[in-house]
């Protein structure tokens, strides 16, 4: 059946069906890297939409949990062969709705495909818990069972990635999806929800309601048969998405923002770790949870690393995605890019020194797109709000400090506890930083890059509910139940 409408504008997918929206309410995609390329038009889909959807998807409940875990895999194998074949397709849509280099975008995809082959196998280690019983006859045991409806709610920035990693983990342990993509990025959840149908999910597992945070997440979360709420996006959503979902007791998991310290302190080899913090910072425009904000470091070693990143970033190519030269795309929104001009403004009047970069990109290749220099801001001080809050965009703050304690008051100078990563050689250091900054994750000499069978989440703003483990994050996607079985 067709995704799209005969007015051209793409459907939601519900029960098993390509459906329209009940809605006139329609907005366009662009590309960031040419707001005239338009990607796409699509719903403004509405609570009924929801509603519909997740009515399907507690219909399909029924059947869903009961399938074998194994067999559940191969239709989540019978799905990864066809992303694998449709990589190409899946990254050129990435880069043109989101923005980022044709190459990360296929990165993306192929780090999907392989983690989602791991989760896959992990259908049959859905284990629980045997323990004895007090008394003479009895069997004590624990098994997992499916929570029940998921809503999967993303965000833009890894708009491949993320959506795989709560759809196919829920899918996998017996419960069914409605997934809501972010506005600015739902062709590749289009292009993921097509793939499910291909692999024969039966109708009903995965449904997809594309439209406003507002209108059809605000439902999803409020919704009495939403039995759990994986989110990854900004904190100020997550703190709304925890406060209604509480009403209904609704299990939460969410990942939130971050803005991650890398220490330099007593580290021989300042190239090394100028590479790190840079490919750590700017990769997808900086708008990663994970990426290096600000560089900490002592005094001692301040120069010279100054010096070094100014190189790296200053010999950085910025443009279009598809240009396979480009290391550096644009930002996802003209809102996006007007924000990171706010933060530096802000950081020009709280005193702090543009050392590289800070401008808009507006002119030749770049008049049409949401272009953004990347920065390096120096001179700033642990209080300062560009120091503390996350800017989300290809700028690095580095402050000075003059002792190793004052790295570490400094790192977790912040509401934020997501990754953090030290550069040194002095082991003592190493295990003091792991042991005292406030962080989910901790790198040592290496940047804040992940792998996907970790477990990953942060601590304080940075995320609630049970670290998402890579594999079928188990602890969030179900819950034990308790047997006592009496023999005679
Ligand atoms: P966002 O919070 O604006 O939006 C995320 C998703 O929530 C979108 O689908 C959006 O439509 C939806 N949403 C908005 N309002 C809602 C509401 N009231 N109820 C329900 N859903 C609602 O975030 P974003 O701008 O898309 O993404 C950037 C943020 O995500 C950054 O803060 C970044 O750090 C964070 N992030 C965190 C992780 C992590 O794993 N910790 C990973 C990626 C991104």
């Amino acid at each position: 059946m067709t995704v799209k409408t005969e007015q051209d504008v793409y459907k939601n997918f519900i029960n098993g069906e390509w459906v329209e929206s009940g809605v006139e309410e329609v907005y366009e995609v662009t590309n960031p890297a040419d707001k005239n390329d338009v990607v796409g038009r699509f719903p403004l889909s509405t609570e009924k939409d929801v509603d519909k959807a997740v009515k399907s998807a507690h219909e399909a409940l029924l059947i869903w949990k009961k399938v074998p875990a194994s067999e559940r895999a191969q239709f989540i194998y019978r799905f990864i062969e066809l992303l694998d074949e449709n990589k190409e397709r899946l990254g050129k849509a990435l880069c043109r709705e989101q923005g980022k280099p044709l190459n990360e975008a296929l990165t993306e995809v192929t780090r999907g495909v392989s983690e989602m082959r791991f989760v896959a196998g992990e259908a049959v280690r859905l284990e629980g818990l045997t323990l004895p019983s007090d008394r003479r006859g009895v069997i004590n045991m624990a098994v997992r069972v499916p929570i029940g409806v998921v809503a999967a709610i993303t965000p833009w920035n890894f708009p491949v990635l993320t959506p795989l990693r709560k759809v196919i983990p829920a899918l996998i342990c017996g419960c069914t999806v409605v997934l809501k993509p972010a506005t600015n990025t739902p062709l590749t959840s289009v292009i993921i929800t097509e793939l499910l149908e291909k692999a024969l999910l039966p109708a009903g597992t995965i449904n997809l309601v594309i439209g406003s945070g507002r209108k059809v997440g605000d439902a999803l979360v409020g919704h009495p048969l939403v039995k759990g709420v994986s989110f990854t996006g900004s904190t100020q959503v997550g703190r709304n998405i925890y406060e209604t979902a509480a009403k209904n007791f609704t299990k939460v998991q969410l990942e939130l923002g971050g803005n991650n310290p890398a220490v330099v302190a007593e580290y021989q080899d300042l190239e090394d770790g100028a590479s790190q913090i840079v490919a750590g910072c700017y990769g997808n425009a900086g708008q990663r949870c994970t990426a290096i904000g600000r560089v900490i470091v002592l005094d001692k070693q301040a120069d010279e690393l100054e010096k070094l990143l100014v190189e790296k970033i200053q010999a950085f190519k910025v443009g279009n995605g598809m240009d396979p030269d480009t290391k550096i795309g644009p930002v996802v929104s003209e809102s996006a890019r007007q924000t990171l001009v706010n933060y530096m403004e802000l950081a020009k009047k709280e005193g702090a020194h543009i050392v590289v970069g800070g401008r808009s990109l507006t002119e030749g290749q770049y008049q049409n797109g949401y272009y953004f220099e990347p920065t390096l801001i120096s001179g700033v001080s642990p209080d300062m709000a560009v120091a503390k809050e996350e800017i989300f965009g290809p700028v690095l703050i580095l402050i000075r400090v003059s002792s190793f304690d004052e790295a570490i008051t400094v790192s977790n100078n912040t509401e934020y506890g997501l990754t953090a990563s030290v550069f040194t050689d002095n082991m003592n250091l190493a295990y003091r930083y792991l042991e005292d900054v406030e962080s989910g994750m901790v790198h040592i000499n290496n940047g804040t890059v992940s792998e996907g069978h970790m477990p990953f989440g942060g601590v304080k703003n940075s995320g609630v509910g049970p670290y998402s483990i890579g594999g079928t994050n188990k602890d969030f996607y179900t819950e034990l139940k308790v047997a006592y079985i009496q023999h005679k």
